[in-house]
């Protein structure tokens, strides 16, 4: 399991469902393509895009604990930016790294630090919703709020 499930989760779960049936629309959406411009511009000298076995991290820096960095448009999402970390972290932990998470708000110059503590429960609990919700054999059912307005599915949902 990636991390944009969870994240996506978090988001909605209509969402989460067409993304893992792999219906993926996003490189049309005018959002990610922003976020991508400000990641490659503000964060140059990182090596991005960090693959450790399912999960992709925007980048990492090595000191005396490892940093999963992850950058973000704005905090309308923070729920979602919180759990995608928490998850990174539970999913190093039992690779036997620990680390701590940052999340990068470049548009606000801000960062928020995430370190899993005692949060594994919480983070098993979206694990086991994320597995339930792909299961389904359709999408739940969708619910209109801001959100829709920026999501890549809208289409699917709601013409
Ligand atoms: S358009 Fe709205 S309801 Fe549909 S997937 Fe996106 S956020 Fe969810």
């Amino acid at each position: 399991m990636g991390g944009t499930e969870i994240n996506y989760l978090f988001i909605c779960p209509t969402k989460l469902w067409y993304f893992s049936k792999g219906i993926t629309m996003e490189q049309e959406n005018e959002w990610v393509d922003l976020g991508r411009f400000l990641h490659e511009r503000r964060y140059a000298g990182e090596e991005k895009e960090v693959q450790i076995g399912s999960i992709k991290i925007d980048f990492i820096r090595k000191g005396e604990i490892i940093e999963v960095h992850e950058v973000k448009l704005g905090k309308s999402m923070e729920k979602a930016h919180e759990m995608q970390a928490l998850y990174y972290l539970y999913y190093l932990k039992r690779l036997g790294i620990k680390a701590r998470a940052v999340l990068h708000y470049p548009k606000l110059n801000e960062t928020k630090e995430i370190t899993l503590d005692s949060r594994e429960e919480e983070v098993e609990a979206a694990i086991r919703e994320v597995q339930r919700i792909k299961s389904l054999p359709a999408p739940p059912e969708p619910v209109k709020s801001k959100k829709c307005k920026k999501c890549a599915y809208y289409e699917l949902c709601w013409v």
